[in-house]
């Protein structure tokens, strides 16, 4: 037991090892194939040096066996010297520029000599006699063939030493360690173990080496690594997009500006009326289409933010759809496009649902048809489904346009994704129509499918439930807004820094004969207040310098007896932007540009209009 104490600590360790090193995922490296196939081999030596030295108490008596497990301990220490030196010699291939073809040839060579000389020591270790001493206490074998384990092991260790000594500047120093340390130990030991035979420590030193290496190792954690690639994937997706988006924008906005800058230059040298009004209206065009982009790229922003709220309101659906063939007629225009359009009978009076998202959604399917369509037709139909008091509206967009290839359909609803570009150079669009729609169907809870044939055509169906509302008369959201408001002699007060902004809401308010005062500054807004002069509604514009409206707006809330209704008059549109001038306390919120609409909506509400 005494001689096997160093072995069976070994034993401990090495099995240890085994666990930890095979149960951490690795880099398939050579050098990580080598080192598991020296901790197999370890953990196999120390077992067998363990039965050898039993077997050897009893020598006699176990005869031929002892001798076969004996010898096989040694071959044991013929294969881990064998593998600890291609390790070694590998490493310092490694450390070299060598391209992987001369590599793989070096690795190749590193192979066959050590095979060659593994079989030639396997075959000598069999062959060479082998004597035991168990005299005493000492219990260890001796003889040629251990001597010849001593000769293969020195030879090695000097082929070690040239082969370091050749690669010395660009081995890692961490590396050099278990090999210096068993070169220097070996020596050690060897002067130990002759003093004391029977503590038998060529098999610890094995494994405390074996043990060494494992830190030396380059074995990164992989899972790490892993999800390092993805991040690194992701934000060079990301990066790819925003670029893309950069570009795809820049295209897209400039071709309404280039219209509003060329026409208005025209209308500046322009004398005829009619041309001049035209012209106008082709400016007025240009910027709804600008509109369109800017609350294309607000809505995704919103969609991404999760900010997108479905708000349902009572409406007519009658209604809804009638301004939707308006809207296409006029999109059709002088194209020769036939624009049928079959609408249920059965259309309940009035539903409950978020009639601005179900328009939003109709007219991306029907510009759609009208832009990708150069003649033939666009179909719009729309069916219902009752049940109890849910109205199922079936709207089918069809037409007889390009059509579009089977494998771009599963791309259809991906933002920026626009197909047969070569073909469609000439169609304005920034691919964020559909991801658009199919975001705002999934919201209301709804479906949205396409049939497309390429080059025939295509029929986009979407089906979305909304509640019956069974009432006889309703006044319709719709209406409110839209009729006159009188506000006559009413006074307002317009604080923005930009002279255009000013103009131009001063201009939209002309029509109502209210007195407008403009002020460029939250400076100025605050001396007219603290002045006594009186309005009855402020229009605050935010982002201006010095002083932001919405710190006019806490200083304006300071001065005793204020109670002017505010409201936020800001292009800041972004998701969110809304709720944050509320919280703030601003009475409601206009985006820029005024859609008069909404102003009347405002004017009405906060001016106390009569009808
Ligand atoms: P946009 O029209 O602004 O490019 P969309 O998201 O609305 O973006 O559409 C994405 C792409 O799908 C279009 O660029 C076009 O290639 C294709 N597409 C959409 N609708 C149709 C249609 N009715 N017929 C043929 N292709 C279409």
């Amino acid at each position: 037991m005494r001689g096997n104490f160093f072995t069976i600590c070994s034993a401990f360790y090495i099995l240890l090892l085994l666990v930890v090193f095979f149960s951490k995922k690795r880099l398939s490296s050579i050098e990580n194939k080598i080192y598991s196939w020296l901790i197999v081999t370890n953990f196999f030596g120390v077992i067998l040096a363990i039965f050898s030295y039993m077997l050897m108490l009893d020598a006699e008596n176990f005869g031929i066996f002892c001798d076969i497990v004996n010898k096989t301990y040694l071959l044991y220490l013929v294969t881990w010297i064998t593998l600890f030196s291609i390790y070694v010699f590998i490493i310092a291939y490694n450390s070299r520029k060598l391209s992987t073809k001369e590599l793989v040839k070096k690795y190749k060579s590193v192979f066959r000599n050590c095979g060659i000389a593994y079989i030639i020591s396997a075959i000598l270790v069999y062959v060479l006699p082998l004597h035991y001493n168990v005299k005493g206490a000492a219990v260890y074998s001796y003889g040629t063939a251990t001597k010849f384990i001593s000769l293969l092991s020195t030879i090695y260790m000097i082929l070690w030493v040239y082969a370091l000594l050749r690669n010395f500047r660009n081995i890692k120093k961490t590396k050099y360690m278990p090999i210096l340390i068993y070169i220097a130990s070996s020596g050690v030991v060897l002067l130990i173990q002759n003093m004391y035979p029977e503590l038998l420590l060529i098999t610890a030193l094995e494994t405390f080496i074996t043990f060494l290496m494992y830190f030396t190792i380059e074995n990164p954690d992989l899972t790490l690594i892993k999800e390092l690639n993805i991040a690194k994937d992701q934000a060079e997706k990301a990066n790819k997009a925003k670029t893309d988006f950069l570009s795809n924008m820049s295209h897209e906005i400039r071709t309404p500006l280039n219209a509003i800058d060329g026409f208005s230059q025209l209308i500046l040298e322009e004398k005829d009326i009619k041309v001049i009004k035209e012209e106008a209206r082709d400016i007025m065009t240009a910027s709804q289409n600008l509109l369109e982009i800017v609350n294309g790229i607000l809505d995704i922003s919103k969609i991404e933010a999760n900010k997108l709220e479905i708000v349902n309101v009572e409406y007519e659906p009658q209604k809804i759809f009638d301004e939707l063939i308006k809207l296409t007629q006029a999109r059709i225009g002088e194209k020769p496009l036939e624009f049928r359009v079959n609408i249920a009978e059965d259309l309940p009076l009035y539903l409950n649902g978020d009639y601005v998202r179900l328009k939003q959604i109709a007219v991306n399917l029907l510009t759609n048809a009208v832009k990708y369509t150069k003649n033939g037709f666009v179909e719009l139909n729309v069916s219902t489904v009752r049940k109890e008091n849910v109205c199922r509206l079936i709207i089918s967009v069809k037409d007889s346009g390009i059509g579009i290839k089977k494998e771009n359909v599963d791309k259809l609803f991906t933002k920026f994704e626009r197909f047969d570009l070569e073909k469609n150079m000439t169609i304005e669009g920034t691919g964020l129509g559909l991801a658009i729609t199919k975001k705002l169907v999934d919201l209301m809870g709804g479906k949205i499918v396409v049939d497309s044939t390429y080059g025939k055509g295509s029929t986009f169906t979407v089906a979305i439930d909304q509640r019956i509302v069974n009432k006889t008369k309703v006044v319709p959201v719709e209406a409110k807004v839209v009729k006159k408001v009188n506000i006559k002699g009413k006074k307002i007060l317009i604080v923005d820094d930009n002279l255009i902004n000013l103009k131009v809401a001063a201009r939209l308010l002309e029509g109502y004969k209210v007195e407008t005062e403009c002020v460029s500054s939250g400076f100025e807004c605050l001396n007219k207040i603290n002045e006594g002069i009186k309005y009855d509604l402020i229009l605050m514009d935010d982002m201006m310098p010095k002083m932001s409206g919405v710190e006019t707006f806490k200083k304006l809330k300071q001065i005793e007896g204020f109670n002017v209704p505010v409201i936020a008059l800001t292009a800041n549109a972004i998701a969110g932007m809304k709720e944050n001038y509320l919280k703030e306390g601003f009475n409601d919120y206009i985006s820029k540009p005024i859609d008069k609409k909404e102003l009347e909506r405002v004017l009405k509400t906060y001016l106390n209009a009569k009808k």
